[in-house]
């Protein structure tokens, strides 16, 4: 068996819900079971619904209308989710009398994107000769913490096989949803269908588990930035970690754990070209791939150097820095330590408050307007002149850096640089590690 799980983008409106039906079709000897994330842009909407707890009717209207031209766009009989809309319009009334909605009833409010898109795409299938079930992961045994919006799963023990081996047909499941001990729906957090996928394709023992996608795998640096940017047939799983580490978003690397400890591939593919092979993530890398697998880069980047009053040793110093960051959840990368001073790279949009909070501690200086740019690969060899070769590259073309150096793994080399020079860095990397 295999898991194939397409996101919001690929089930997005009618068109490419019809391109997902044939992309299921060439997979069904190999037993898929299919998870779906929302249609793009639902839960953002349905977000809002809870958000504003006085949220108008017409908030809700337009959800509803959205979900109402997918089926009429398939052709689909469109009483399909007149169940489901009116439980989400009574609970988004429910909502708007209480002012207020807790994080429970936010999650019951969420899933309604998932389950109306796993609906849908039943449907679909069916519609086009494929028999297939809209699954609700929160019925079918996905069971979870009580932490709503950020649900952690409780180990799996065979209930969600039992419960899919009697589904008809293809089970069409939602991504994102569970239930905890008590049966109330719980999400994984943004963006959870990949773990969901992750953690059916565990349940299920699959052989591999499709992320599909709108691009053609992970590809060797962003190819807005570098034309000649080419997909990767084959990565490791700490080469996405590393990938994660430096903004990317293919996929979140924590939500691929589950599927990594057991060994099952992961293959990045394009619902708009399924005959692309994609790239095929592997739990292990053997030696015959290029040493050098990305170039990375991250934007909107700002570096905070806290220089010490000394009135601390150094150890008290830095836990305090570190400490702060904690307090205010910021997540840091690359980071500079000196005897007396620290220097991190931090999302731009943060910078206010974090300067503010680490001005006790020293003087504050910033750099905004920097990137990050990142080479990934073997330790073995960014260690052995790799890093001297980017760094070649850097004074030949007279770009300045700070922050440059080895991850702490060595798997990773990376350059801040000026935001105006970010272009020119990721094509200089690529074309020196990349070649032709
Ligand atoms: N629909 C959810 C979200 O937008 C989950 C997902 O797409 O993975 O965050
Ligand atoms: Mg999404």
């Amino acid at each position: 068996m295999i898991v194939m799980k397409f996101g919001g983008t690929s089930v997005g409106g009618a068109a490419a819900i019809r391109q997902v039906v044939e992309v299921v079709r060439g997979q069904l000897p190999l037993r898929p079971v299919v998870v779906v994330s929302a249609h793009a842009g639902v839960t953002d909407a349905l977000q809002a619904v809870a958000r504003t707890a006085a949220a108008e009717e017409a908030a809700i209207d337009a959800i509803i209308e959205r979900h109402q031209q997918i089926l009429v766009g398939l052709q689909l009989d469109e009483r399909l989710l007149d169940a489901e809309l009116a439980d989400l319009r009574d609970l988004a009334r429910g909502v708007r009398l209480l002012g207020e909605a807790s994080a429970k009833i936010t999650d019951a409010v969420l899933s309604f994107g998932e389950r109306l898109s796993a609906r849908v795409v039943a449907a679909a299938l069916t519609a086009k000769g494929i028999e297939a079930t809209a699954v609700d992961a929160f019925a079918a045994g996905m069971v979870t913490d009580s932490s709503f919006g950020r649900a952690r799963p409780v180990p799996d023990d065979g209930r969600m096989l039992r419960y899919l081996d009697e589904v008809t047909g293809v089970p069409v499941v939602t991504g994102f949803l569970g239930a905890d001990q008590d049966g109330n729906i719980t999400t994984l957090g943004r963006n959870g269908s990949d773990y969901s996928a992750a953690l059916i394709g565990v349940a299920i023992a699959a052989t591999e588990i499709q992320i599909w996608k709108d691009v053609d795998g992970v590809h060797t640096a962003d190819p807005r930035l570098v034309p000649d940017a080419r997909p990767i047939p084959t990565m490791g799983f700490e080469d996405i970690a590393n990938l994660a580490s430096f903004g990317s978003k293919v996929l979140h690397p924590a939500a691929m754990v589950p599927a990594m400890q057991h060994g099952i591939r992961i293959r990045v593919r394009n619902t708009l070209s399924p005959e692309a092979p994609g790239t095929t993530i592997e739990a292990t890398v053997d030696d015959a791939l290029p040493a050098v697998r990305a170039i990375a880069h991250r934007t909107s980047v700002a570096l905070v150097s806290v220089r010490s009053h000394r009135l601390l040793p150094q150890h008290a110093f830095l836990a305090r820095i570190f400490a702060e960051l904690h307090e205010m959840e910021c997540d840091v990368g690359p980071v500079a330590v000196g005897e007396a001073a620290v220097t991190i790279a931090i999302d731009d949009a943060n910078v206010g408050r974090i300067a503010a909070s680490l001005a006790s501690l020293g003087d504050v200086q910033i750099a905004s307007e920097r990137a990050v740019v990142g080479v990934i690969g073997d330790a073995a060899v960014l260690e052995n002149g790799g890093i001297a070769d980017v760094l070649k590259e850097m004074v030949g073309a007279d770009i300045s850096v700070r922050c440059a150096g080895l991850g702490a793994l060595g798997s990773t080399v990376s350059v801040a640089v000026a935001a105006e020079r970010l272009t020119e860095t990721v094509r200089l990397l690529h074309s020196r590690f990349f070649p032709g």
